[in-house]
């Protein structure tokens, strides 16, 4: 029996960056699973970078990873967070990427004295990898990063416009996302943007099936009439994805809109109706919660990018799900807690009810971290130190608990007294800074009857990793002596995977990245229990203060 073929949905954006594709696409992915398809993704991006793992999260958002290890596109998350699919080293492809293995074959011979060009070997080569990354789904969607119209995002559109020919009537639709702004002075709902992307489109030989418009408002029957009559669109294939209250709305106000319904009749693909009974459930709790609400300050360098915590976001959100409460995020700059006095951290820090220490890199904003982290441990407020911020609580426990003074991280004192974060021999070695990192899966071992396990429910667990610097294993006897628990170490007990603190209400800290793996509809545990714990420190707080007492818990001695 001949293989079934995969069907393709191909993803374009226009008129501005930052359009949400990556949010309709797995929204329409969420839809197609909802409706019993088996659903897989891809993101081509167009920059000469071979993965985003050396850009700034400033540039370029969260580096999301892989299970395999692959340092890949946000929006390879979003993928995640929506669908079942899960995504490998093959569903992100870049430029770099593309033409690193062309010019490889290049040298080894491999074209046969063939003049190597754009057309057809670049585009020969993206396309291969989609077919190759997508083969094994009822329907792949593959977003085109970047907005039509820019130079280096052609030769992708040309290998989509070929795979879309190849496939046939019927096997393949073209979605193009779009913005419809409102233009207040005028009190009008503008179009032409969305016509002259269109024409862009079809300028490099794409028809569009499916407009996805951004809009701020609803779009009356006459507004898609007009886009539908100058784009060449039917109006019925003309959507309106209306501002959402939360991202997990989209896949129930995109199906409002028959999205999902076209795109399987253009696909000649029957389907049952979808169930969207989990994703109203997930709106339902997120827009009414009835647990109250916990206050959180995330202590970064990055806050002022959100995209670059963005599964950080979401999986506290998750939490909040979970625990049917309302989370506040406080995003706090750790630069500007760096000189700040010790009554200015508690005016900072004194309304959260929970702290989190993300991961990061680079030693701006590190002393602002480790002294929210020591706020944190000595008034019993539930924290979260994750990757980096697990590193700097070992780092602030080492200085102020366990007398190592001037104890660091190798990454910002190589020549510190006690370096009780350092490089493992193999990160020694390592010269080239891409793709070099401890990175994806790896297994990791609890302690039974620590905190860690009985989150976990678990003394066995795979957890995704991005970073270089470990617990310094010549210290770690000396740490533990003082009462700083490792709770989780790799299967070989080489490298510490988690810490807490016993004795204190909530204090864990992890090496890797579990915001990799919380989904709305099965939340991370330690996003959970942090979130949990966030919530009774507030609820404690607020029965503490109606009885005009404060019984705030302390432990203003070192909990050791
Ligand atoms: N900079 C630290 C390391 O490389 C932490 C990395 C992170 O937080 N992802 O180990």
């Amino acid at each position: 029996m001949a293989a079934k073929r995969t069907k393709y949905i191909f993803t374009t954006g226009g008129v501005v960056s930052s359009i949400g594709k990556g949010l309709a696409s797995a929204s329409l992915g969420a839809l197609l699973e909802a409706r019993g398809l088996r659903v897989t993704f891809m993101k081509l991006d167009p920059y000469i970078n071979v993965d985003p793992g050396t850009m700034s999260p400033y540039q370029h958002g969260e580096v999301y990873v892989t299970d395999d290890g692959a340092e890949t596109d946000l929006d390879l998350g979003h993928y995640e967070r929506f669908t079942s699919a899960r995504m490998s080293r093959g569903s992100n492809v870049t430029t770099g990427k593309i033409y690193q293995a062309v010019i490889s074959k290049e040298r080894r011979g491999e074209y046969l004295g063939a003049t190597v060009q754009v057309i057809p070997h670049i585009t020969d080569e993206i396309k291969s990898r989609v077919i190759e990354a997508t083969q094994n789904a009822d329907v792949a969607i593959i977003e085109i990063g970047g907005t039509v119209g820019d130079i280096e995002s052609l030769p992708f559109l040309e290998a989509i416009r070929q795979l879309k020919l190849e496939a046939g009537a019927n096997n393949a639709v073209s979605m193009h996302v779009t913005l419809v702004p409102w233009i207040g002075a005028a009190g009008e709902l503008k179009t032409k943007p969305t016509q002259h992307s269109v024409k862009e489109m079809r300028e490099i030989g794409v028809q569009p099936d499916i407009l996805v418009c951004r809009t701020d408002r609803p779009l009356s029957r006459s507004i898609k009439e007009k886009i539908s009559m100058f784009s060449n669109v039917p109006v019925d294939q003309v959507v309106a994805a209306v501002d959402a209250s939360n991202i997990y709305e989209l896949p129930i106000l995109l199906n409002a809109e028959g999205i999902d319904e076209k795109v399987c009749e253009l696909l000649n693909i029957w389907s049952r109706a979808p169930d969207l009974s989990g994703w109203q459930r997930v709106h339902e709790r997120f827009t009414r919660p009835t647990k109250g609400t916990a206050k959180i300050a995330v202590v970064g360098k990055y806050v002022h990018l959100r995209d670059s915590y963005k599964s950080l976001h979401e999986a506290i959100i998750h939490g909040g799900l979970a625990n049917d409460c309302r989370v506040e995020l406080d995003y706090v700059d750790s630069e500007q807690l760096e000189k700040a006095s010790a009554q200015e951290l508690e005016q900072r820090l004194s309304g959260a009810d929970g702290i989190l220490v993300p991961g990061g890199f680079g030693e701006r904003g590190v002393e602002g971290k480790i002294k929210a982290i020591g706020y944190a441990r000595e008034h019993g407020v539930p924290f979260f130190g994750i990757c980096l911020g697990m590193q700097l609580a070992v780092v602030e426990y080492a200085r102020n608990v366990a007398s190592m003074e001037g104890a660091n991280s190798a990454e910002f004192d190589a020549s510190s007294r006690f370096p009780v974060i350092d490089l493992m021999p193999e990160q020694r070695q390592v010269r080239d800074k891409g793709a070099t990192m401890r990175l994806g899966a790896y297994p990791c071992r609890l302690d039974q009857g620590s905190l860690a396990s009985t989150i976990y429910g678990a003394t066995e667990i795979s957890e995704r990793h991005r970073h270089r610097y470990e617990v310094n294993n010549d210290l770690r006897e000396q740490l533990a002596a003082k009462g700083l628990r490792f709770s989780g170490t790799s299967p070989d007990k080489r490298l510490v995977e988690m810490i807490e603190l016993p004795g204190h209400p909530y204090f864990v800290g992890c090496q890797f990245h579990p915001e990799l793996k919380s989904r709305p509809m099965s939340p991370h545990p330690l996003f959970v229990h942090f979130v949990k714990a966030s919530l009774e420190r507030a609820r404690a707080l607020a029965a503490g203060s109606s009885r005009g007492t404060d019984d705030r818990p302390r432990a203003d001695a070192p909990a050791n």
